[in-house]
C-alpha cells in the first residue's frame, strides 16, 4: 500500500518537473526575444531594479514550505542563466567570433599568408622618408626573410608640428622598394578617402591605435578586398577592438588581422602597457590572425627580445617591430627605432629560439 503511494507522488513529481522544464524553456525563449530588443535599442542586458522587483514580488507571493531566501536563491539561479543566454546570443551574432566561425581565418597577402600557424614579422620605419632610407631597411628584411615592410605615409602625430608624413608620395616609394625586394607592404591610413588610391599600392592597409574607432573609415575598408591589420585603441577594452573588426567584416571583407600595441595605463616605465593577455584571449574569442606590435607597447628598445618572445609563446601570429637605418635623425618616433644591426640580432635570436618561424621560401 505505502509502495503504491510512494509510485504515485513519484509519478506526480516526475510530471511536475516537466511542467517545470516547459516554464523555464518557455521563460528563457521569452528571454531571448527581450535580448534581441534590448540589442537594437543599445541597452544593458544586466537590469538589477527589474530582477530586485522581480524577486520582491516572488517573495510577497510566497507562503512557504520555502523560506523568502530559498525563493530567493532559486529564482536568481534562473535570472543568472537567462542573463548568460542573452549574453551569449550577442556574442554568437558577431561575424569575428569564434561562435560563429570556428576555423582560423587565414589572411592572404600575395603569395604570403598570416595565421595559418606559421608566425611571422612585419618590419621596417616609423615613417617612410626617403627611398634610399626604404630600400636600406628592405635589404635587411630581405637579408632576414621577413616578408612584411611596413612604413608610414600618412601619421596620425600627437602634435599638428610634426611630421604627418610625405602622403602619396610616400606609398609610392614603398611599393616601388617593396617590388625590388619582392617584400609586401604595411602601411596606415587615416581618413576613408584614402581607400581608393591606398588599395593601388599597399598590400595590407594598417589601421592606427588613434583611428580604431572611425567608424567611417571602418567601414570604408570593409568594402575592399586588400587585408586589414587593425591596431587596438590605446583606450579601447577588448570587446571594443573585436566590435571594431566586425565594422570591417561585416562590410563584407573578412581579411583581418588584430594588432595588440598595449593600452594606456599609469605605468611610466614603458611607453604603453602590453596587454599580454590579449593574445590568447583574441585568439579564443575571435578566428582572426593576431599581431603584437613589440615596439609602441614598449617605447623601448632593451626588452624587445622578452617581449617579442612572450608575444609568440602566447599564441601571436606574428610581432611587427620599427627598424630605422639611423633612428636618432628619424622624423617620428627617434627613441624607440631599432636601427639595422639591432634588428638582424632580433629576429635572429628570435629564430634561433623556435619562437619565430623561419621562411619557408
Ligand atoms: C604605427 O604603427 O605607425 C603607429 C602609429 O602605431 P599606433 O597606431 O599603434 O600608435
Ligand atoms: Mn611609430
Amino acid at each position: 500500500m505505502a509502495h503504491d503511494r510512494l509510485e504515485e507522488l513519484r509519478k506526480e513529481l516526475d510530471k511536475l518537473n516537466l511542467d517545470i522544464l516547459d516554464a523555464i524553456t518557455k521563460r528563457a525563449t521569452i528571454v531571448q526575444e527581450i535580448g534581441k530588443v534590448k540589442a537594437k535599442q543599445g541597452i544593458d542586458k544586466f537590469d538589477p531594479i527589474r530582477e530586485k522587483k522581480m524577486l520582491d514580488e516572488l517573495v510577497a507571493k510566497n507562503n512557504g514550505p520555502f523560506d523568502d531566501n530559498t525563493v530567493r536563491y532559486l529564482f536568481k539561479q534562473i535570472f543568472k542563466a537567462s542573463l548568460e543566454l542573452q549574453q551569449n546570443d550577442q556574442k554568437k551574432v558577431l561575424l569575428v567570433s569564434r561562435k560563429e566561425h570556428t576555423e582560423d581565418t587565414v589572411v592572404k597577402v600575395g603569395g604570403e599568408e598570416v595565421g595559418n600557424g606559421h608566425n611571422m614579422m612585419i618590419a621596417g620605419p616609423c615613417s617612410v622618408e626617403s627611398e634610399e632610407q626604404v630600400r636600406e631597411v628592405a635589404k635587411s628584411l630581405k637579408r632576414m626573410g621577413v616578408p612584411f615592410l611596413r612604413g608610414g605615409a600618412f601619421k596620425p602625430r600627437t602634435s599638428p608640428y610634426d611630421f604627418q608624413g610625405l602622403g602619396e608620395k610616400g606609398l609610392k616609394i614603398l611599393r616601388k622598394v617593396a617590388d625590388e625586394f619582392g617584400l609586401k607592404i604595411v602601411s596606415e591610413i587615416v581618413s576613408p578617402e584614402h581607400v581608393s588610391f591606398a588599395t593601388d599600392y599597399v598590400d595590407v592597409i594598417q589601421i592606427g591605435a588613434r583611428n580604431m574607432q572611425n567608424f567611417e573609415l571602418l567601414k570604408r575598408v570593409g568594402t575592399v578586398s586588400t587585408p586589414v591589420l587593425l591596431k587596438r585603441g590605446m583606450s579601447a577594452t577588448i570587446e571594443e577592438f573585436m566590435f571594431a573588426a566586425e565594422y570591417i567584416v561585416s562590410q563584407g571583407n573578412r581579411q583581418v588581422m588584430l594588432c595588440e600595441r598595449g593600452i594606456r595605463t599609469y605605468e611610466k616605465a614603458t611607453r604603453n602597457t602590453l596587454d599580454i593577455s590579449a593574445v590568447p584571449i583574441l585568439k579564443q574569442e575571435t578566428h582572426l590572425p593576431v599581431i603584437v606590435d613589440i615596439t609602441h607597447s614598449t617605447g623601448r628598445r632593451d626588452i624587445l627580445l622578452p617581449i617579442a618572445k612572450s608575444a609568440l609563446a602566447a599564441g601571436a601570429d606574428g610581432i611587427m617591430v620599427e627598424v630605422h637605418p639611423e633612428p636618432a635623425v628619424a622624423l617620428s618616433d627617434a627613441k624607440q627605432q631599432i636601427n639595422i644591426p639591432q634588428f638582424e640580432q632580433l629576429t635572429q635570436a628570435l629564430y634561433d629560439s623556435g619562437l619565430l618561424h623561419m621562411p619557408t621560401k
